[in-house]
């Protein structure tokens, strides 16, 4: 374990932070003005900014206490998400450690401290560099850095704001073949924007939700890149729209994203728990919304044949559960996404095992309650599949821009007469 740390786990951190105070207040032609120029400053007041709250521990080291979001009527909480920027004199060199990872998932207690092998860092939180991590035995997470300048912006992955959203979407407005639909409001009345690309008369209908955990930006990125390439591309990029609709939710928590939170909505929801039954309206509209939209769809004779549901972690994996009740031909058209996903994409992480279940997801609700085939899939923060790096937002484009050619090969296949896809 690293010494200072060691310290930290007795009252000797706090004499020793004590003890350095005095010394930059004591020390000889250091006045109140030298002194607050060398202790460095944590600004989270910016958009999707994480709550959190820091100790200075020594000259060189930080501690960054990051706050838990709680769900409602459940043991469970998260902490996760990375967004702050750090105020240190250029050419210094710190040692940033994220400590309350601790979380509670499914209700068991668990810290995603392994799962955080990588950062990334910015000069001016535009411009992102993956960075690697090392973790402690308390699960801490550290982070080594030399000030490039003044500021560097720090996050777990590469942060997608509303900001960024709503760029996407003016880039969207008056294109032919596109519309919104705000389908309801978030906690807070934030529009949830339902984008639909392509005709809705098409033979076959895809959903992609992203974002449903306010930490996970991954997903807005993929989407961000699927849904440019079936503006803004060729008539061949394009082809997917020959025989589909392509419909986007890509920001469910809104509310969660604004306030820089890690998972649940701002009520205590889980955006991807409690599928199993409809949403309260007034705990979880995100969720109400998207069920209503999805209902209407279905009444209109446009039930998707794949809805993908985008997260992230530390693993990757197409997330397949296995409820009783599951149709075999689901099995076998989640075994035809993965070898598309190997095919098209650089996935080649594969899927979770055949006695995995994860109740009330969104792949288990829109499969057992509206016969829609329905998944997560996880976006590994650590490595971006075949790459072989850490991921950067341009690479989450470029997959999501393979998207289409998923889609397009898994609606060919759909069209085999031998093997429906829903029940
Ligand atoms: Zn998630």
């Amino acid at each position: 374990m690293n010494g200072w740390l060691s310290v930290r786990r007795n009252c000797g951190r706090i004499a020793g932070l004590a003890a350095w105070v005095a010394v930059l207040a004591l020390a000889p032609g250091t006045n109140g003005q030298e002194a607050s120029a060398v202790l460095p400053y944590l600004d989270s007041a910016i958009e999707n900014g994480s709550p959190l709250w820091w100790d200075v521990v020594d000259r060189r080291t930080v501690l960054v206490h990051l706050l838990y979001d709680h769900e409602r009527g459940a043991p469970n909480r998260a902490a996760g998400h990375v967004h702050f920027v750090f105020h240190a004199p250029s050419g210094s060199t710190w040692t940033i450690v994220l400590t309350n990872l601790h979380n509670v998932w499914n209700g068991r207690p668990g810290s995603v401290g392994r799962d955080i092998k990588v950062l990334s860092w910015s000069p001016d939180g535009r411009f992102w560099t993956p960075a690697f991590t090392t973790t402690t035995d308390t699960n801490d997470v550290r982070l080594e850095i030399t000030m490039p300048g003044d500021t560097i912006h720090i996050a777990r992955i590469e942060p997608y704001r509303l900001s960024d959203l709503d760029r996407l979407l003016e880039s969207l407005r008056g294109c032919a073949g596109v519309e919104f639909e705000v389908i309801g409001r978030t906690v807070e009345g934030r529009p949830l924007e339902m984008i639909r690309i392509g005709p809705p008369e098409a033979q076959h209908h895809f959903v992609v939700r992203a974002r449903a955990h306010p930490w996970e930006s991954g997903g807005n990125w993929v989407v961000e890149g699927l849904v440019r390439r079936l503006v803004f591309g060729s008539a061949e990029d394009r082809r997917l729209l020959r025989r589909a609709c392509v419909h986007v939710l890509p920001m469910a928590n809104k509310d969660g994203v604004a306030r820089g939170r890690t998972r649940f909505n701002v009520a205590g929801w889980d955006l991807n728990r409690r599928w199993d039954a409809p949403a309260d309206p007034a705990l979880a509209p995100e969720n109400d919304a998207l069920e209503r939209w999805l209902r209407r769809q279905i009444a209109a004779g446009r039930r998707p044949i794949l809805a993908v549901d985008l997260h992230n972690d530390g693993g990757g994996r197409l997330h397949v559960s296995h409820p009783e009740g599951a149709p075999e031909s689901y099995f076998r058209r989640m075994e035809l996404l993965e070898d598309l996903l190997r095919r098209h994409t650089w996935f080649d992480e594969g899927s979770t095992g055949s006695s995995f279940r994860n109740p009330g997801t969104l792949g288990e609700g829109w499969l057992l309650r509206f016969g829609v085939p329905a998944v997560i899939l996880e976006l590994n923060t650590n490595r971006a599949g075949r790459l072989d790096r850490p991921p950067t937002g341009q690479d989450w484009q470029e997959f999501g821009a393979a998207l289409a050619d998923v889609f397009e090969a898994y609606a060919r296949l759909h069209e085999a007469p031998a093997e429906p896809v829903t029940r």
